[in-house]
């Protein structure tokens, strides 16, 4: 069992292959040849990395659960070469079959050729997953229907009140995209601020919608903005009884890291 199997098991295999774009274009790869959508499996998506071009089969078998064998992947060394690439690499949402694992062993090993045979299986494929654009997962259904997580029994909740009106529950899921953070200057001294966009002045700067400081690296971010002020300025006399409310807060609905990045 895998911690993705169900979100690997959301996608049809058309969606596979269009993730396997996304996944690889963040892996640094440059897509040269999108896949076409067939019923006789279009063409291979085409790649290209360091200057070796690679044909990448997509097999998604994530429903059935069966591994990826030698009779799913046929003429591989024929394929490479029609294509005129350096190399193939399967991208599975299971595992693979020993059988296939040889030949590609063989292929790789064989002096005879100067292709690379390689192959991302599903254990793969999720190490690399955190390293993805939130956006990107969510796209093909991370976290379906799961908008905001909340780290903490409901029954200790404790709200982040915006700190002008005292009314609104910033960590609300309702008003989570209409709040921000902020560090601003008033009567020469910075305060630590939390809110409704709509309660909190318009010229007051830096800030971080609450939105984005949900991800941790953004969170982190915005952190070094402060500290920079801290720093740099005078601050009033609550602001670290405020930063340290809304640090502790946050948490309860922070993004676990294994859900992609923001950036
Ligand atoms: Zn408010």
């Amino acid at each position: 069992m895998n911690i993705y199997d169900d979100f690997y098991r959301g996608m049809d295999p058309n969606e596979w292959e269009f993730f396997a774009v996304d996944f690889l274009k963040t892996a640094g790869y440059t897509i040269l040849d999108l896949p076409t959508i067939g019923p006789d499996g279009g063409k291979d998506l085409k790649v290209e990395y360091e200057g070796k071009k690679y044909i990448v089969s997509c097999k998604h078998f994530i429903r059935s659960g069966k591994t990826v064998n030698l009779s799913n992947e046929e003429n591989i060394l024929d394929r490479v070469v029609q294509h005129e690439v350096d190399g193939f690499i399967g991208f599975y949402s299971t595992q693979i079959s020993n059988g296939l694992k040889e030949r590609f062993d063989k292929l790789n090993s064989n002096p005879k050729y100067n292709y690379t045979f390689e192959y991302l299986d599903k254990y793969l494929i999720s190490q690399y997953i955190p390293c993805m654009n939130f956006q990107t997962l969510q796209k093909f259904g991370i976290c379906n229907g799961l908008t905001y997580v909340l780290n903490v029994p409901k029954n200790d909740y404790k709200p982040l009140n915006c700190l002008f009106c005292g009314k609104k529950d910033i960590l609300n899921p309702l008003n989570i995209n209409s709040s921000i953070v902020t560090v601003y200057n008033y009567n020469n001294e910075y305060h630590y601020a939390y809110g409704c966009k709509s309660c909190i002045p318009i010229s007051i700067f830096p800030w971080a919608d609450i939105a984005q400081v949900l991800h941790l690296e953004c969170l982190m971010d915005w952190n070094d903005e402060v500290d920079f002020i801290k720093n740099e300025y005078k601050i009033s006399e609550d602001f670290y009884k405020y930063e340290s409310i809304f640090n502790n807060r946050i948490l309860q609905r922070i993004y676990p890291s294994n859900l992609g990045t923001w950036i």
